[in-house]
Protein backbone atom coordinates (compact mmCIF):
# COMPACT_ATOMS: atom_id res chain seq x y z
CA UNK A 1 0.00 0.00 0.00
CA UNK A 2 3.10 2.34 -0.77
CA UNK A 3 1.16 5.27 -2.40
CA UNK A 4 -1.34 5.15 0.83
CA UNK A 5 -5.07 4.81 -1.35
CA UNK A 6 -6.25 2.85 1.73
CA UNK A 7 -5.47 5.97 3.89
CA UNK A 8 -7.71 8.16 0.99
CA UNK A 9 -10.18 5.66 0.56
CA UNK A 10 -10.85 5.42 4.87
CA UNK A 11 -10.56 9.15 4.77
CA UNK A 12 -13.85 9.14 2.01
CA UNK A 13 -16.13 6.60 4.19
CA UNK A 14 -14.98 8.90 7.00
CA UNK A 15 -16.22 12.41 5.90
CA UNK A 16 -19.36 10.56 4.95
CA UNK A 17 -19.78 8.85 8.18
CA UNK A 18 -19.85 11.86 9.86
CA UNK A 19 -20.86 14.25 7.31
CA UNK A 20 -18.37 16.92 5.09
CA UNK A 21 -18.50 19.76 8.22
CA UNK A 22 -18.14 17.57 11.26
CA UNK A 23 -14.60 17.58 11.17
CA UNK A 24 -13.13 15.65 14.82
CA UNK A 25 -9.51 17.04 15.37
CA UNK A 26 -7.56 15.03 18.04
CA UNK A 27 -9.13 11.93 17.19
CA UNK A 28 -8.47 9.05 15.69
CA UNK A 29 -10.00 6.69 13.74
CA UNK A 30 -9.83 3.08 14.72
CA UNK A 31 -9.41 0.80 11.73
CA UNK A 32 -9.33 -3.07 12.17
CA UNK A 33 -6.93 -4.76 9.60
CA UNK A 34 -7.83 -8.73 9.49
CA UNK A 35 -4.86 -10.78 7.63
CA UNK A 36 -3.69 -14.03 7.11
CA UNK A 37 -1.66 -15.96 9.39
CA UNK A 38 0.55 -17.58 7.31
CA UNK A 39 0.57 -14.49 5.17
CA UNK A 40 4.01 -12.52 4.88
CA UNK A 41 1.60 -9.74 4.22
CA UNK A 42 0.37 -9.93 7.93
CA UNK A 43 -0.01 -6.34 8.46
CA UNK A 44 2.98 -4.51 8.96
CA UNK A 45 3.73 -1.06 8.77
CA UNK A 46 6.03 -0.66 6.30
CA UNK A 47 4.00 -2.60 3.92
CA UNK A 48 0.41 -0.42 5.28
CA UNK A 49 1.70 2.74 5.90
CA UNK A 50 -1.35 4.08 6.96
CA UNK A 51 -2.17 7.87 8.53
CA UNK A 52 0.24 7.79 11.99
CA UNK A 53 -2.90 9.53 13.53
CA UNK A 54 -5.04 6.57 12.68
CA UNK A 55 -5.36 4.42 14.81
CA UNK A 56 -4.72 0.52 13.70
CA UNK A 57 -5.66 -2.85 14.82
CA UNK A 58 -4.64 -6.25 13.33
CA UNK A 59 -5.51 -9.36 13.62
CA UNK A 60 -4.38 -12.58 11.95
CA UNK A 61 -6.34 -15.83 11.24
CA UNK A 62 -5.62 -18.42 9.51
CA UNK A 63 -6.32 -17.86 5.75
CA UNK A 64 -7.65 -14.78 7.50
CA UNK A 65 -11.14 -16.53 8.07
CA UNK A 66 -13.67 -14.04 9.86
CA UNK A 67 -15.48 -16.82 11.24
CA UNK A 68 -15.78 -19.52 13.70
CA UNK A 69 -17.95 -22.84 13.44
CA UNK A 70 -19.35 -23.68 16.91
CA UNK A 71 -21.73 -26.66 16.98
CA UNK A 72 -22.85 -25.88 13.21
CA UNK A 73 -23.47 -22.10 14.06
CA UNK A 74 -21.36 -20.09 12.20
CA UNK A 75 -20.44 -16.84 14.22
CA UNK A 76 -17.79 -13.99 14.01
CA UNK A 77 -14.57 -15.01 15.35
CA UNK A 78 -13.87 -14.92 19.26
CA UNK A 79 -10.74 -12.69 18.82
CA UNK A 80 -12.00 -10.56 15.95
CA UNK A 81 -15.59 -9.92 17.81
CA UNK A 82 -13.88 -9.32 20.82
CA UNK A 83 -11.77 -6.31 19.16
CA UNK A 84 -14.39 -5.17 17.03
CA UNK A 85 -16.46 -4.09 20.41
CA UNK A 86 -13.09 -3.02 22.27
CA UNK A 87 -12.02 -0.44 19.86
CA UNK A 88 -15.47 0.23 17.54
CA UNK A 89 -13.55 0.59 14.53
CA UNK A 90 -14.59 2.96 12.03
CA UNK A 91 -13.64 0.35 9.43
CA UNK A 92 -12.53 -2.98 8.58
CA UNK A 93 -10.20 -4.21 5.96
CA UNK A 94 -9.69 -8.22 5.32
CA UNK A 95 -6.71 -8.73 3.42
CA UNK A 96 -5.59 -11.79 1.20
CA UNK A 97 -3.00 -12.43 -0.50
CA UNK A 98 -2.46 -14.62 -3.79
CA UNK A 99 0.46 -16.75 -2.62
CA UNK A 100 -1.87 -18.36 -0.01
CA UNK A 101 -1.02 -21.30 1.16
CA UNK A 102 -3.67 -21.92 3.46
CA UNK A 103 -6.10 -21.32 0.75
CA UNK A 104 -3.99 -23.89 -1.67
CA UNK A 105 -4.25 -26.24 1.41
CA UNK A 106 -7.68 -26.01 1.38
CA UNK A 107 -7.79 -26.81 -3.00
CA UNK A 108 -6.17 -29.39 -2.32
CA UNK A 109 -8.33 -31.08 0.33
CA UNK A 110 -11.36 -30.53 -1.90
CA UNK A 111 -9.74 -32.07 -4.63
CA UNK A 112 -8.19 -35.28 -3.22
CA UNK A 113 -10.14 -34.85 0.18
CA UNK A 114 -7.36 -36.75 3.37
CA UNK A 115 -8.70 -38.88 5.72
CA UNK A 116 -9.73 -37.16 8.61
CA UNK A 117 -7.69 -37.10 11.69
CA UNK A 118 -9.58 -34.22 13.82
CA UNK A 119 -6.59 -31.73 14.88
CA UNK A 120 -7.70 -28.46 15.73
CA UNK A 121 -6.13 -27.16 12.39
CA UNK A 122 -8.76 -29.04 9.89
CA UNK A 123 -11.42 -28.06 11.97
CA UNK A 124 -10.31 -24.08 10.99
CA UNK A 125 -9.82 -25.39 7.32
CA UNK A 126 -13.10 -26.85 7.08
CA UNK A 127 -14.90 -23.86 6.49
CA UNK A 128 -12.21 -22.92 3.76
CA UNK A 129 -12.62 -26.52 1.90
CA UNK A 130 -16.74 -25.43 1.84
CA UNK A 131 -16.00 -22.12 0.41
CA UNK A 132 -14.22 -23.87 -2.58
CA UNK A 133 -16.96 -26.55 -3.12
CA UNK A 134 -19.25 -23.00 -2.91
CA UNK A 135 -16.77 -21.28 -5.67
CA UNK A 136 -16.51 -24.32 -8.13
CA UNK A 137 -20.27 -25.15 -7.85
CA UNK A 138 -21.19 -21.31 -8.65
CA UNK A 139 -18.58 -22.00 -11.56
CA UNK A 140 -15.74 -19.41 -10.59
CA UNK A 141 -13.17 -21.95 -10.01
CA UNK A 142 -13.14 -24.81 -12.59
CA UNK A 143 -10.63 -27.49 -11.31
CA UNK A 144 -8.96 -27.77 -15.07
CA UNK A 145 -7.39 -24.80 -13.98
CA UNK A 146 -3.63 -25.04 -13.39
CA UNK A 147 -3.41 -24.78 -9.79
CA UNK A 148 -1.56 -21.46 -9.46
CA UNK A 149 -4.66 -19.65 -11.20
CA UNK A 150 -7.13 -21.63 -9.37
CA UNK A 151 -5.65 -20.64 -6.07
CA UNK A 152 -5.20 -16.91 -7.30
CA UNK A 153 -9.16 -16.80 -8.12
CA UNK A 154 -10.19 -18.81 -4.58
CA UNK A 155 -7.93 -15.99 -2.69
CA UNK A 156 -10.49 -13.28 -3.70
CA UNK A 157 -13.74 -15.55 -3.67
CA UNK A 158 -12.26 -15.90 -0.10
CA UNK A 159 -11.82 -12.34 0.66
CA UNK A 160 -15.23 -11.56 -0.65
CA UNK A 161 -17.15 -14.24 1.20
CA UNK A 162 -15.23 -12.91 4.30
CA UNK A 163 -16.47 -9.45 3.87
CA UNK A 164 -20.13 -10.89 3.10
CA UNK A 165 -20.23 -12.36 6.17
CA UNK A 166 -18.23 -9.73 8.33
CA UNK A 167 -20.94 -6.68 6.81
CA UNK A 168 -23.63 -8.95 7.42
CA UNK A 169 -22.36 -9.51 10.73
CA UNK A 170 -21.31 -5.89 12.18
CA UNK A 171 -23.23 -2.50 12.43
CA UNK A 172 -24.24 -1.56 9.10
CA UNK A 173 -22.46 1.61 9.22
CA UNK A 174 -19.43 -0.34 9.57
CA UNK A 175 -17.53 -0.20 6.28
CA UNK A 176 -16.01 -3.85 5.57
CA UNK A 177 -13.56 -3.91 2.52
CA UNK A 178 -11.42 -6.56 1.03
CA UNK A 179 -7.79 -6.13 -0.37
CA UNK A 180 -5.87 -8.94 -2.08
CA UNK A 181 -2.15 -8.05 -1.98
CA UNK A 182 -1.00 -9.60 -5.23
CA UNK A 183 2.31 -11.25 -4.48
CA UNK A 184 2.41 -13.21 -7.41
CA UNK A 185 1.17 -10.71 -10.47
CA UNK A 186 -2.04 -11.93 -10.85
CA UNK A 187 -4.36 -8.76 -12.14
CA UNK A 188 -2.07 -7.03 -13.44
CA UNK A 189 2.11 -7.46 -14.78
CA UNK A 190 3.79 -6.17 -11.95
CA UNK A 191 3.64 -8.29 -8.34
CA UNK A 192 3.54 -6.59 -5.15
CA UNK A 193 0.59 -4.20 -5.61
CA UNK A 194 -2.91 -4.13 -3.53
CA UNK A 195 -6.01 -4.25 -5.31
CA UNK A 196 -9.37 -3.54 -4.02
CA UNK A 197 -11.98 -6.49 -4.60
CA UNK A 198 -14.87 -5.73 -2.35
CA UNK A 199 -16.69 -3.22 -0.38
CA UNK A 200 -19.46 -4.53 1.87
CA UNK A 201 -19.86 -7.45 -0.47
CA UNK A 202 -20.04 -5.84 -3.06
CA UNK A 203 -18.44 -7.44 -6.14
CA UNK A 204 -19.67 -5.60 -9.19
CA UNK A 205 -16.48 -3.08 -10.45
CA UNK A 206 -18.80 -0.14 -11.12
CA UNK A 207 -20.75 -0.20 -8.07
CA UNK A 208 -17.90 -0.20 -5.75
CA UNK A 209 -16.07 2.66 -7.39
CA UNK A 210 -18.76 4.91 -6.14
CA UNK A 211 -17.97 4.42 -2.87
CA UNK A 212 -14.61 5.49 -3.80
CA UNK A 213 -12.52 8.66 -4.05
CA UNK A 214 -13.60 10.18 -7.95
CA UNK A 215 -9.41 10.65 -8.18
CA UNK A 216 -9.08 7.08 -9.21
CA UNK A 217 -6.85 6.46 -7.02
CA UNK A 218 -7.92 3.14 -5.60
CA UNK A 219 -7.39 0.04 -8.15
CA UNK A 220 -10.07 -2.20 -8.00
CA UNK A 221 -10.02 -5.38 -9.87
CA UNK A 222 -11.26 -8.94 -9.69
CA UNK A 223 -10.37 -12.18 -11.45
CA UNK A 224 -13.85 -13.34 -10.79
CA UNK A 225 -16.30 -10.69 -11.48
ZN1 LIG B 1 -2.36 -16.97 3.66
Amino acid sequence: MSDGHLDSLLAGFDRRARGPTAVRSGTTESVLVVSCSMARCAYDASLWPLDPSRDVTAVTTLGNQTWDDHDGERGVSGSLAHLATECEPTAVVVVGHTACTVVADAYERYVAPAEATGTGIEARLDPLVSLVEDAVDAGLVDPSLPLRSARHRLVEYNIVRQVQFLTAELRPSVPVVGYVHDQDGAYRSFPGKHYLVTVDGETDGDAVRTRLPSDGSVPVASLLY
